[in-house]
């Protein structure tokens, strides 16, 4: 389909045709003069003939005139007028209308801006330049269904678009009807990356699940087999067993309640809790720790109540991370501060901040970005030495989320590390 004036057929240059048609006239009259000048025909015959000529010259200009006149009434060509390009402009995603050999006659900003290489009136196919498009863009009309593929842009980051190519019938000026092309890209970047996300977790998840399982099976062979009698070795292979099977369960809770605490996202807690005694009864819980890793906790708590609208237990676990992590990777430090304070954030909303500071060797700056994804840790040989699953920063992050705070990590390499869990403060009831 050309959409081209004036070469297009939804075009009629009809007065080209009614000076045709004269100009035959024009030219058989002169014939039929000479011929009755030299006395070839009568006058008679040339009349009839010139009247036969004339109505032959006529009659199809007639006919062309009434298509034409209904032309007046409806418009120029139907997908080139205003109001289709006002409907692909205003489409939310990318938009192109192509006529059936794929050039462009509409585009909007966003497909613009998305494909610069796309100009309208010339084929999509040098624009795009991909064999999965051009076959989309072929099939769509050959077959006139729906055609998918997919648009791969890298610049200025990796982006998938889903590109569908939907054939649209348009009817033609003489009553037929004829096919456009209107493609649309649908951003699926964010879907794909939640995807990857979750073939990573899975992937994580069960490495760090079979590591204990293949220790334990292990142990169980030996126990069955050579260290059968071997009463001292059987008492180390199940001390051993003991702590694979103590990692395991505490993966799964970590999994367990990072899935709950993901399905109630949106939900904030209500219920108003006093974070001190929260904060209080980790560090008594984690004084055997502490004792074992020759570090003093010391409390700078408030003696009033610190009310924040929060769930008791997920606070439990936020605290029990953080003060855990600075026991057991800043033990060489021997002293952690769990400190409480009021201050106002950036935006002025007054919150209080739960500050765990350690005093050992820290973390280098590059980690810092990264330390509350899944299964991060800056040394897996080092966190697991130590018990650790890889996500007990990422369940805090997600907890403090939910309460609609903030977590904030600082360090310097062999001075320490900062964790401040950030909570907006509970707004008094109203009437006080
Ligand atoms: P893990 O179960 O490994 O402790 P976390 O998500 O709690 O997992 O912590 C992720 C990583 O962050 C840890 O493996 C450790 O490398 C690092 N990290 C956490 N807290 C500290 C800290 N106080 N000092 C130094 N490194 C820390």
């Amino acid at each position: 389909m050309a959409i081209e004036a004036p070469s297009s057929p939804f075009y009629s240059p009809w007065p080209d045709r009614l000076r045709h048609s004269a100009i035959i006239l024009l030219v058989a009259g002169l014939a039929l003069a000479v011929l009755v000048g030299l006395d070839e025909l009568s006058p008679l015959r040339a009349s009839v003939v010139f009247a036969c000529i004339a109505a032959a010259a006529l009659v199809p200009w007639r006919l062309h005139n009434a298509v034409a006149s209904r032309e007046d009434v409806r418009g120029v060509n139907p997908v080139e007028t205003a109001a289709v390009s006002a409907v692909v402009a205003g489409m939310p995603d990318p938009a192109v209308l192509l006529d059936r050999a794929g050039r462009v006659i509409h585009l909007n900003a966003a497909a613009a801006q998305l494909a610069p290489a796309l100009r309208k009136n010339e084929l999509a196919q040098f624009a795009l330049r991909s064999p999965e498009i051009i076959t989309a863009l072929r099939e769509a009309i050959a077959t006139s269904e729906t055609r998918r593929a997919t648009y791969l842009d890298h610049v200025p980051v990796d982006r998938w678009m889903e590109l569908i190519v939907t054939p649209v019938p348009v009817p033609t000026l003489f009553g037929g009807t004829d096919k456009c092309m209107l493609m649309t890209f649908h951003d699926q970047t964010p879907l794909r990356r939640v995807e990857e996300m979750r073939a990573d977790f899975v992937a994580n998840a069960s490495h760090e699940l079979r590591t204990p399982l293949a220790a334990l099976s292990g142990f169980i062979d030996t126990l069955q087999g050579p260290a059968k009698e071997d009463a001292k070795a059987r008492e180390r292979f199940l001390g051993i067993m003991h702590t694979q099977a103590t990692r395991m369960a505490r993966l799964i809770d970590d999994l367990l309640s990072l899935s709950r605490v993901e399905l109630s996202a949106h939900v904030r807690p209500d219920t108003l809790v006093d974070i001190v005694p929260i904060i209080r009864q980790v560090a008594d819980g984690l004084e055997p720790l502490a004792r074992e890793r020759q570090v003093a906790i010391d409390t700078d708590l408030p003696d009033a109540p610190v009310v924040i609208a929060g769930d008791r237990e997920e606070l439990l676990r936020v605290f029990e991370n953080l003060i855990e992590n600075a026991l057991k990777y800043g033990a060489s430090g021997g002293k952690v501060v769990v400190s409480l304070i009021s201050a106002v954030s950036g935006e002025g909303v007054p919150e209080f901040r739960a500050i765990v500071r350690d005093f050992g060797p820290g973390i280098a700056p590059e980690h810092l970005p990264r330390l509350t994804e899944r299964f991060y840790r800056v040394d897996v040989g080092d966190s697991r030495a130590q018990g650790g699953t890889g996500l007990g920063l990422s369940l805090v992050k997600h907890i403090v989320n939910r309460h609609r705070g903030r977590l904030l990590i600082e360090s310097v390499l062999k001075k320490g590390a900062t964790f401040t869990a950030c909570f907006p403060q509970a707004k008094p009831p109203s009437g006080t």
